[in-house]
């Protein structure tokens, strides 16, 4: 069995591992490199193995990092299957196409400005592209054994992080190889547990916070503590929030917040109609987190849904105190990114920031003192 990375080496984007074996050629991850332009532009590098003779595809979850290449795959010959879970399955069909609209999009932005020393700028692929790759992906369960062609032998495990986020274990010829894929926290008020790491000869693990320690903070404390101090000060909140996994915890922690009544009852709008589509994906799939029917609900019902661009823009007229949760993230094109809330603040607003609370104007890495929230609720 030879491993090499194709990805995910010395940065946290473009999550590739080719695993080959005396008679297949697997890709695990076929995720997208993001961030900065010169990251971006490996994407456009052809791959070192003939995209064709790929006997198949595991994808450990849906993030684009870690899906948002194949789309690219599929229109260079590859003819699958891909393997994943359900719920990845259910993901990717809404955050692929969003991938393809979105280059398509900015290439033809770039070439209504002039901004591009292509002629023309060309989308890495589009959304069409997009939908033709889904046709590739096969489901399979959580925990059960996957017998590959040949002899490979596959099992997903839960990794937390995400809907559908599962570790993958490979094992051929007494040879066995574990990917942990992106990690959840142990205790998640809302993801199940990532499961006991079954024994391999090898580990692949993620390390994207692997020089860090969580903070022993208490984020509904946090969370009511920004939203009571703006709310009296009469501004408005704006949490700019990954679509998929972060938005659901958010919505979560306010329904519970505003049931407690730990915070004032301001309207809270989702302004992404990617995190919408998510959220509902997240209540159909109720084996795969720890939260009842009802619950999701609840959750849900918490929200106005701001799907439109224009009810987005109307959204910035609005004088009242709210909370605004808005996409953001690697991804380009999040509506946070443009938001006026985010570019130019009123005194009175709070906004999350390179993981800090600004107020106003105020960015803490700008100044080198980061405002204290420290009236109580
Ligand atoms: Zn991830």
């Amino acid at each position: 069995m030879k491993l090499t990375f194709l990805g995910a080496v010395q940065t946290v984007t473009g999550s590739k591992y080719l695993v080959q074996t005396a008679r297949q050629r697997i890709l695990v991850d076929c995720g997208l490199f993001q961030g900065l332009k010169e990251l971006r532009e490996r994407n456009w590098l052809p791959l070192p193995i003939e995209v064709p003779s790929l006997n198949a595809v595991i994808l450990t979850h849906a993030h684009l990092d870690h899906s948002g290449y194949l789309p690219v795959l599929a229109k260079n010959g590859f003819r699958g299957p891909v393997y994943c879970t359900e719920a990845t399955r259910d993901l990717c069909e809404i955050l692929l196409p969003d991938s393809g609209h979105l280059q398509e999009r900015d290439a033809e932005f770039a070439n209504r400005h002039g901004y591009t020393k292509h002629k023309p700028a060309r989308p890495l692929y589009t959304a069409a592209d997009a939908e033709a790759s889904l046709k590739l992906l096969r489901p399979v369960s959580f925990g059960a054994v996957h017998k590959l062609d040949d002899g490979l032998t596959v099992r997903f495990q839960r990794a937390g992080h995400i809907l559908g986020a599962a570790s993958v274990w490979l094992e051929e010829g007494g040879i066995s190889l574990l990917f942990s894929g992106d990690l959840g926290r142990p205790n998640d008020p809302v993801m199940l547990d990532p499961a006991v790491a079954q024994p391999a000869d090898y580990l692949v693990v993620e390390s994207t916070y692997g020089n860090r320690r969580h903070e022993r903070i208490d984020p509904e404390l946090s969370l009511a503590e920004i939203i009571c101090s703006t709310a009296r000060r009469g501004g408005s909140v704006l949490i700019p929030a990954f679509a998929v996994g972060r938005t659901q915890s958010i919505l979560y922690h306010l329904q519970r917040l505003k049931a407690n009544r730990r915070i004032p009852d301001l309207p809270v709008y989702l302004d992404s109609p990617m995190a919408i589509d998510a959220s509902g994906i997240f209540c159909r799939h109720l084996d795969d987190h720890k939260l009842s029917d009802s619950q999701c609900r609840s959750l849900c019902s918490i929200a106005r849904y701001v799907r439109s661009v224009e009810e987005s823009k109307a959204l910035n007229g609005m004088a009242m105190p709210r909370i605004v949760i808005s996409a953001s993230g690697m991804a380009t094109g999040g509506r946070a990114q443009h938001h006026p809330l985010y570019r130019l603040p009123g005194s009175r607003d709070s906004r999350r920031r390179d993981g800090e609370w600004c107020v106003g104007s105020h960015h803490p890495r700008a100044t080198g003192a980061c405002p204290r929230h420290s009236e109580q609720p």
